[in-house]
């Protein structure tokens, strides 16, 4: 489909858009033939029934366009924005030089031929979901909406697996746009100059830039495949940016900065679940209700923290492309990569808010007493100190991708 004419893509994906958009309305349909009420306080429910025909009349008394209609047209419109949103997320995977406007078609075409993989997933759901609603007999792991939470999540995280190896089979070897020796200082093209001299435009020893080593240096994940040397990358990467940008080899291959991606964003998800484990311990919920729950909570927590960096990374890679301060698209890959080691900065400041505010109450309202102005509630301080932390790592975190590239700019490492 990445490779089809235009009128094959655009009728495969218009229809692909039309079949996910359609797909639940017979289950909707068949869900609302049996209707429950509840008389007073009694937990008896009185059951009224009609046929799938009746109901489908019911929903059409105004006219041809029905609540069905609409919420068809909604779930369109919902898969066509989702699915331009997510090329632009994959831009910076596939950006290879040129034009951006073509990668950016690029991501859509691939982005688009994902509808099928899409359309697969949704209707295993569904049918996963109708299978469980009918052999509920009070059994709470087989309730629908307990089958739902963390099926919707698995299908997700395949689609966006499934993108991800798409998007970087269409981003091709990575090729750099640039191999003359440059000097590491200023970029100076240095083909010319001998290894024990100076560059001509700031002077530096041109040894610094073209022996390796010296300047350009592998960082300890790329030396080893550790735990210590996976938690010193981190640390170095959020204490020090300019540092590890400056001393990191990037003419490498993207296995091990990849790796690095993927146990950050498994990690947080792993600890966002042992967090809400503990917290739901404490506060003495049923334990084998945590389940689904956590499940849900590890995907979740993981599908959050790989958007946030996509996010991050594509509006700084675009806003690096409009400025002209990306040289080269495979140092942008590189830094993302790298990048999601700060995404702990965010865990850690709302692990730590939220739980003084489980321990201690809304105590920043209380320290402030009567001297606040209420927008939105009581617990306004508590939102606004939540909110306003993870903004201003945010701001934070758009500077250090500016501070990445530019420490990016040349490499002959
Ligand atoms: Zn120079």
């Amino acid at each position: 489909m990445v490779a089809a004419p235009r009128p094959a893509f655009w009728t495969s994906y218009l229809l692909g858009v039309v079949i996910v958009s359609v797909s639940w309305i017979p289950w909707a349909v068949q869900i609302a033939t049996v209707e429950a009420s509840y008389q007073g306080n009694s937990n008896k429910a009185t059951l009224k029934t009609r046929t799938m025909a009746q109901v489908w009349t019911d929903w059409h008394t105004q006219g041809a366009l029905g609540p069905i209609e609409i919420g068809a047209l909604a779930v369109a419109c919902v898969v066509i924005l989702l699915a331009l949103f997510t090329s632009w997320l994959f831009l910076p995977t596939i950006y290879r030089g040129g034009s951006v406007w073509t990668a950016l078609r690029d991501a859509f075409r691939m982005v688009a031929s994902g509808v099928g993989v899409l359309t697969a997933l949704f209707m295993l759901l569904l049918a996963v979901i109708t299978l469980a609603d009918g052999v509920t007999d009070g059994d709470y792991f087989r309730e629908p909406v307990i089958v739902a939470m963390p099926g919707t999540l698995i299908s997700i995280v395949i689609l966006l697996i499934w993108l991800t190896r798409a998007a970087r089979a269409m981003g091709g070897p990575a090729v750099l746009l640039d191999a003359n020796p440059r000097c590491e200082f200023c970029g100076y093209d240095l083909t010319h100059v001998g290894i024990d001299g100076r560059c001509s435009e700031c002077g530096e020893a041109t040894q610094k830039s073209m022996e390796f080593g010296i300047c350009r240096r592998q960082s300890r994940w790329q030396k080893e495949h550790t735990f210590p040397a996976f938690f010193s990358s981190i640390v170095g990467v959020i204490v020090r940016p300019a540092h590890f940008y400056k001393c990191l080899a990037l003419r490498v291959d993207m296995h091990r900065p990849r790796a690095f991606s993927r146990l950050n964003i498994g990690f947080i998800g792993g600890g966002a679940a042992a967090w809400i484990f503990c917290s739901a311990y404490m506060m003495g919920a049923p334990g084998h209700e945590m389940a689904a729950p956590i499940c849900a909570a590890v995907l979740l927590v993981s599908l959050i923290a790989w958007t946030l960096l996509r996010l991050v990374g594509s509006i700084m890679t675009s806003w690096a492309l409009v400025t002209q301060n990306l040289s080269e698209p495979l140092h942008a890959r590189m830094v993302l990569a790298y990048e999601s080691a700060f995404l702990w900065t965010f865990c850690v400041w709302s692990g730590l808010v939220i739980s003084s505010f489980m321990i201690w109450g809304n105590w920043i309202s209380s320290l402030i007493k009567g001297r606040q102005i209420h927008f939105f509630g009581p617990e306004e301080p508590e939102v606004m100190v939540f909110i306003g932390g993870n903004v201003a790592l945010l701001l934070l975190w758009g500077w250090r991708f500016l501070i990445a590239f530019r420490h990016t700019r040349w490499s002959n490492f």
